[in-house]
Parts: C-alpha cells; structure tokens; sequence
C-alpha cells in the first residue's frame, strides 16, 4: 500500500479527537487513493453530504438534475478514461434513475460503478417500511456484471477495491456498490482507516492470446481472397490506436468502423471501406472481428448481408472467452485484450506478409467511391427548411476542419444518417446510442465527454432524443462547459405529419409543431440559435465553437423528411390483421 497525503479531517467540532475518520472520508480517500477524481450525481439523503465533502476534498462533483444522465455521464467517461467512471445517488427512486444507465454501460462493456446511498438493513429486511425502502441490492445484481454492499466502515477500502477491480478487468462493465446510510457516520481511528485502504494494482491486466490462436487466425487470413477487418468499440476502448492502424496499414486488409470506432483511423483513409459496408459484408471470405460482438447490429454474422450461408469465416478477437460463438461459428477465437492481441498478430505477419489481392480493393474502391459521389449532390442542397442531409452536410464539414471535437449522437434519422456522412478523424470522438440504440444519452454523454477531456462538444440530437435529457441544459449552463446542441427539429418522432385518424388528440409521434428549443437554453444564460438553411447553420456552430461556451441551435429539419425508426423501420412489428375495405 502506498502512503495517503492526508487521512485525518480536522472538524473544529471533534478537535479534542483529531485522529478519527468516517465512513464519508473512507469512501472519498478510497477513490481518491486510487486516481478517481470524479463524480456524476445527484445530491439527496444519504449523499448529500458526501459530495459536499468530496468537492471540499478536491475532488470534481458534477451534480446533474436526474440520476439518468449522470449514469450515462459516469458511463461514457469510462469509456473514455478506462477508469470507472462514478455515478452517486441516492436510496430507492434516485438508485431506480441510475440503474437504467449502469445496465446500459454492462451492456455496452463500459466500467461505470453506481454507488447509491440505501436505507437501514435491519428495517429493509423486516420490510418494516422505512423512508424509500427498496432491497437496491438484489435488484441491482441481474443487471450488472458485480454488485457489492460495504456494511463496516472498515471494509469501505475493500468493497472500493473490488468495485474497481470488477468494472475494469476482463470485459470492462457496469458495478453496484451499496452504501446504507448508517455506514457513513462511522467513525473508525484514523491510522486503522489509512490503513483499510486499498490501492488497486493493474485493475485491467493484460491478458496475452495464446501463441497457437495466433498462428490458427493468422493462417486463416493468408488464405483468405476477400479479407476484412470489422473495428468495434471494444478497439476504442483498448487504446491501442497505434497498434491498430499498423495492423490494417501493414496487412492491407480494407476495414469497416462499427459507428463508435469511427475515427480510429480517419474515416477518409484510403482501406476504409466504410462507405461500402454492405458490400464488403456481404463479398468478404475472411472477417476479422476486432472488440465487435456479432449482435443485431451486425446482422448476427448471418442472413443476406452475409451473402451466400457458410460463405463468410470469422476471427475474433475479444477478452471474453464466451463471446466467441455465440451466433456463428468462430473459426479462429483469440481471446485476449486488444492490444496485446493485435500487436501478436502484427508480430506473426513479419516480412513475408501477402497483400489481399488488388481485385478485391478495387471492387471496394469502386463501390467507396460510387457511394460518396451518389450521396454528394444531397449535401449541399440549401433547401428551406433544410433536408436530413443539407444540415448534415453542413456538420460534415465543421467536424473535418475541427477533427478534434467530440461529436455525440442520438436520435433515429439524426443517427442514421450523421453516422454515414460525417466523418470521424480522430480516435473515441464519436459517442452514441451504442449497443441498445438507447435514446436519452445525449446530455449526459456531453456533460462528461466536455469535463473528461476539455474539448469542445457538437451534440447532434433528434428532437425526440433531445427530450429525454433536455433538463440537463442547465447543467452545462451552470458548469459553463463548451457543448454545442444542434437539435434537429422536425416536429416529431420519424416525421411531425402524422395525424390521430379520429381527430381527436396530436398523433402519437408529433410534438408541438415549430417548438423553439433553443429558447430552453436561453433561460439558462447559455446562447440560443434558431436556423433554417445550412449556412445560417454552419456560422452558429463556428461561432458556438469559437467562444467555448454553451448554446442550443433550433435547426428547422423539413418535418416531412424522415423515415420510420430510420435505418431499422424493420425492427417495427406491423399488425398482421388487414384492415377491412
Ligand atoms: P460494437 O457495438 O462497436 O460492435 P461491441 O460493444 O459489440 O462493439 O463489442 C465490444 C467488444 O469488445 C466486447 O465483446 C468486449 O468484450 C470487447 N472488449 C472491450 N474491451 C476490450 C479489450 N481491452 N480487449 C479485448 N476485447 C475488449
Ligand atoms: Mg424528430
């Protein structure tokens, strides 16, 4: 164990005992001791009075106005940090707030740990009713990869510890970590305390593929005609950047980006084959999977955009053993983390390495390209009010001159479409809806991408999606982060032109027509733009950009240019019943 700066908290009030803790400090010196020097939350009994502590103790406390969003905050600055992101809050209905946005990082493999104050054990158990009583434990444990509750002060360092370690390791993922509140007055001697804590050594180690998995995978892609590299978010997260594009550069194999590891190389980069996915699916022989899981966002590894049934063999590379065939076959598993895994195969490829052959490539290329020149022309219309695309376009080319802002995404058209046409140019710059194609992570991923990393923030947001985080606007209000909000406004969920058929209500999907959001943001200070052609779009990112403060553009979208649930209108049961003439 290493020393700690500073244990004892002299209170004026127990001045005569200047050598005590509690369970407060024990939590706060526990993440401290451990680099954590951030917490997403929302303050209320029984935390209140732990993040007034941990602001006075140095640490960064983001208070949000619903526990959601500073889940999803924690969440994505794991993703972001490697470190566990922290989400507080507090017993039953604050816990119940968080919970969606811990199963949702489980789901997507990011290391978040929800610590959430909780009611009396003895009161709980007996369910004798006390103030929000809930058994937060046993509800927490289905939807997370570990749950823990520290009852001692004592063991405050140990169920720390573990919460970090559990997140971290392995497949990184979502933890619970239940504090009753009693623990927190706790009082324990200081030196006993100091002495409690654990600082965690390597919470992610490396684990090395076997040399036979390398030889297997590598002898794979030698005899493979129509080789691709599929990148997930799992080879975001590993930060193993370098290793990665000497991979691709080196074998020559052309690569497609899953949506969140975009700009792991420039989406521009002359092996992406990313503007003809669906071909390179549907043609590849060979396909390796780097930290992406062959889930419905990849069509499940079979059916047509597979091509011919057995016509494809897959490689993966994943840190989770039971990942491997868990849809199709997996001819060649390598299970180890990314970067180790990758930088073997770099290894065993050496000099005599052949170059996939030139017909494939240029079956890509001329795909690539015909793609890009078809999609160009809807660009740069400066139709009013603006198309899907006209307003995309205009982001495309904010994002390509300033490749180091974030760029966070939700909604479904807006997702769908910003996905394909705006570029990515940088490493885990574009953050999204992810495995589950969640709405509502918008505001919160903003919050911590913007305190994370210090750069600016475009969030480009359907006006459904935006509705669901919306509130937290003044939280980037108070905290005066460099978020730029464009919410695309077309009056609706898909469209805003459907109609109730009895004349009676709205449709189920519209919202009040000509809504102006950015009047939202003006009642926070934070700056409000209202656009309608992509020009006057263009000049309000710049100048949000520019002055590194908060704003909201309104940009009028033509509320008939949207298509059902976007790309996956398929996913929508239609009725079977015919309706009778
Ligand atoms: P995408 O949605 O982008 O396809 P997924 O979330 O489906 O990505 O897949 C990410 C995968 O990456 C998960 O299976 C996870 O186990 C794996 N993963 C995450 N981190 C690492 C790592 N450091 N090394 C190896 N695999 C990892
Ligand atoms: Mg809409």
């Amino acid at each position: 164990m290493t020393a700690v700066a500073k244990i004892v908290h002299t209170n004026p009030e127990v001045e005569a005992e200047p050598d005590l803790t509690d369970g407060f400090h024990l939590v706060i010196d526990a993440l401290k001791l451990n680099g954590i020097e951030t917490i997403y939350g929302v303050p209320g009994i029984p935390i209140t009075d732990l993040g007034r502590m941990a602001q006075a103790e140095g640490m960064r406390v983001i208070s949000f106005r619903h526990e959601q969003h500073a889940g999803n905050a924690a969440a994505i600055a794991g993703f972001l940090t490697r470190k566990p992101g922290i989400c507080l809050t507090v017993s039953a209905p604050g816990f119940l707030n968080g919970l969606t946005a811990l199963a949702n990082a489980t789901t997507n493999c990011f290391p978040m740990i929800l610590i959430s104050g909780s009611s009396e054990r003895e009161i709980v158990d007996l369910q004798q009713g006390d103030y929000e009583e809930m058994d937060q434990l046993a509800i927490a444990k289905p939807l997370c990869k570990a749950a823990f509750r520290v009852l001692h002060a004592a063991d405050i360092g140990i169920g720390v510890a573990r919460a970090i370690r559990a997140a971290c390791s392995g497949r990184p993922g979502g933890v619970y970590l239940d504090l009753p509140a009693k623990l927190f007055s706790q009082v324990l001697d200081a030196e006993a305390g100091l002495k409690s804590l654990v600082k965690v050594i390597d919470p992610a180690p490396a684990q090395r593929p076997a040399p036979e998995a390398i030889e297997r995978a590598l002898a794979v892609l030698k005899a493979a005609r129509r080789p691709l590299i599929v990148l997930g978010k799992g080879a975001a997260y590993a930060q193993a950047d370098d290793a990665i594009r000497a991979l691709v550069e080196t074998s020559g194999i052309p690569y497609v980006p899953m949506s969140m590891a975009k700009g792991l190389l420039p989406d521009t980069h002359p092996l992406s084959a990313g503007a003809a996915r669906s071909t390179a699916l549907k043609d590849s022989d060979v396909v390796l999977l780097i930290g992406a899981r062959l889930n419905w966002l990849l069509s499940h590894g079979k059916g047509k955009s597979w091509g011919e049934p057995g016509s494809t063999k897959f490689i993966q590379i994943d840190i989770e053993p039971r990942e491997m065939d868990s849809n199709v076959e997996i001819v060649a598993p390598v299970v180890g983390d990314i970067a180790s895994c990758v930088q073997a195969l770099l290894d065993g490829m050496g000099r005599g390495w052949q170059q996939p052959p030139a017909d494939w490539i240029a079956t890509l290329n001329a795909k690539r390209e015909a793609n890009i020149a078809k999609m160009a022309p809807k660009l740069m219309s400066n139709a009013s009010p603006m198309t899907f695309h006209a307003a995309l376009g205009a982001l495309r080319t904010i994002v390509k001159e300033r490749p180091d802002a974030i760029l966070v995404n939700e909604g479904a058209n807006t997702l769908d479409l910003a996905r394909g046409i705006i570029d990515m140019y940088q490493p885990r710059k574009r953050l999204d809806v992810g495995t589950w194609g969640i709405m509502g992570i918008g505001m919160g991923f903003a919050v911590a991408a913007a305190v994370e990393t210090g750069k600016p923030v475009l969030c480009v947001e359907g006006d459904s999606a935006f509705g669901f985080s919306g509130m937290e606007v003044e939280t980037i209000c108070r905290y005066g982060l460099p978020v730029c909000i464009v919410v695309f406004n077309n009056n609706g969920i898909y469209r805003g032109t459907d109609t109730d058929p009895t004349g009676r209500d709205p449709a189920t999907t519209v919202f009040v027509p000509d809504s102006r959001y950015d009047r939202m943001m003006e009642a926070f200070g934070g700056t409000g733009y209202h656009v309608t052609t992509p020009d006057e779009l263009t000049r309000a990112v710049n100048a949000t950009m520019d002055s590194g403060r908060p704003a909201l553009i309104n940009a009028v979208i033509d509320p008939a240019a949207g298509s059902e649930s976007g790309n996956i209108g398929s996913l929508n049961p239609q009725s079977g019943i015919k309706k009778k003439k």
